[in-house]
């Protein structure tokens, strides 16, 4: 295992790297056409990255039209290292491996309920199991992303709602025991990384995830906007009714307490008197014409198009992704909610399902751990064998 950590300190290297992964297959020449380099450079470089295992050569191309030799193509190999991807939710723990192009090797999601004792352990038996595996891979496990159901900044775990995390350093006590590079962020902006990197190569766009509350990623110029203390994209805290539901955060009247799938699935038990009711009874009962269910359907397909039109309104993307069981179940829900988006700031901005489904956010980790580890400021893997085709 190749354990010095290489470090891509010359921004022609990285301009290089970041052609050749956007690429599935390029031969030098392209290179140079694409980066502006000229080839000389680039044949440097290429042999440099040859040497370190991040990229190699995969036999030729096409000629060229007047006859020359077929060229050879370079690709970045992916099978250099791997990223270790841990989503902490509530009352679950997924980890995610996958190459250094995003490709899926391993997915698994345990249902367990998740604290400040436990999440410790839970991490680092998962990373221990992993380590053993990727023993033969160059770099091994490059490093770990942790997804946390909350406000982050900085690797610091600020504000847990659902969780009692927040009250430990996760950070610190993880760096203790596992020795690679850790990160720590919060689940709705790693989704936004994952539509970033997998989805579209448009460079700003905002993903809004509504499972217990509505949290949103924004990109703006293609990174993360964090804001102050990581406390951006929490759209589920803006006001939807003055003086309405009291809202933990010491509102009243924020949209998560109307259009959160936790307070719809409140609702549907309340007007039902039965608590025990699920998220699949009120599907269910919606597409057997419930009368109950089709009128909580539209009102919470009307209060989340108030906050896309809101979000749209405050950051102007030139996209908006979705993620949510309900929508996903419910694809027509998503007309619901574009037919009420109809501001001339808003109404031509796609909104659409996110195609990467629940693996966004350990997608996200994944999207992080590359960009990291090759030092790039963003990263699009659209075009090769993504991880969107292995759900
Ligand atoms: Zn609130």
């Amino acid at each position: 295992m190749i354990t010095d950590r290489y470090s891509l300190r010359e921004n022609n290297e990285q301009h290089v790297l970041a052609t050749l992964i956007e690429n599935t297959s390029i031969s030098r020449a392209q290179i140079s056409k694409l980066t502006g380099l000229n080839k000389a450079t680039v044949s440097d470089i290429a042999n440099k990255l040859i040497e370190k295992q991040f990229i190699h050569e995969i036999g030729s191309g096409e000629s060229t039209t007047s006859g020359g030799r077929k060229p050879i193509l370079l690709q970045l190999n992916k099978q250099a290292g791997l990223t270790l991807n841990i989503d902490l939710g509530y009352d679950y723990v997924s980890y995610l491996v996958t190459y250094l192009n995003g490709e899926v090797v391993k997915k698994e999601t345990r249902s367990i309920q998740v604290d400040k004792v436990n999440c410790i352990d839970l991490i680092q038996t998962i990373y221990r199991e992993q380590c053993k595996e990727a023993s033969e891979v160059p770099y091994g496990i490059i490093s770990l992303s942790v997804a946390i159901h909350g406000i982050v900044s900085d690797n610091r775990i600020v504000f847990t709602p659902y969780y009692d995390l927040d009250e430990i350093d996760l950070y610190n006590a993880l760096s203790q025991k596992i020795e690679i590079p850790i990160y720590i962020e919060n689940e709705a902006n790693l989704s936004a990384l994952a539509e970033k990197t997998f989805s579209t190569t448009v460079a700003n766009l905002v993903s809004i995830s509504v499972h217990s509350g509505v949290g949103a990623g924004i990109i703006v110029n293609n990174e993360l906007y964090h804001g102050r203390d990581g406390r951006s994209g929490e759209i589920g805290h803006t006001i939807l009714y003055p003086h309405g539901k009291n809202c933990p955060c010491g509102n009243q009247g924020c949209l998560e307490q109307y259009s959160s799938q936790k307070a719809i699935l409140s609702s549907f038990q309340e007007l039902k008197k039965n608590d025990q009711l699920t998220l699949e009874d009120l599907i269910t009962s919606y597409t057997s014409d419930d009368d109950i269910a089709t009128q909580l359907i539209k009102d919470f397909a009307t209060y989340l198009s108030i906050g896309i039109n809101n979000v749209i309104a405050s950051y102007g993307p030139e996209k908006v992704y979705v993620h949510s069981t309900l929508v996903n179940e419910i694809p027509e829900l998503l007309s619901f909610i574009t037919q009420n988006i109809v501001s001339s700031f808003s109404s031509s901005i796609p909104v659409e399902i996110s195609l990467l489904a629940e693996n966004a956010i350990l997608l996200g980790g994944a999207a992080l751990n590359i960009q990291q580890f090759f030092h790039l400021s963003s990263l699009y893997l659209g075009t090769s064998p993504t991880a969107a085709e292995s759900n």
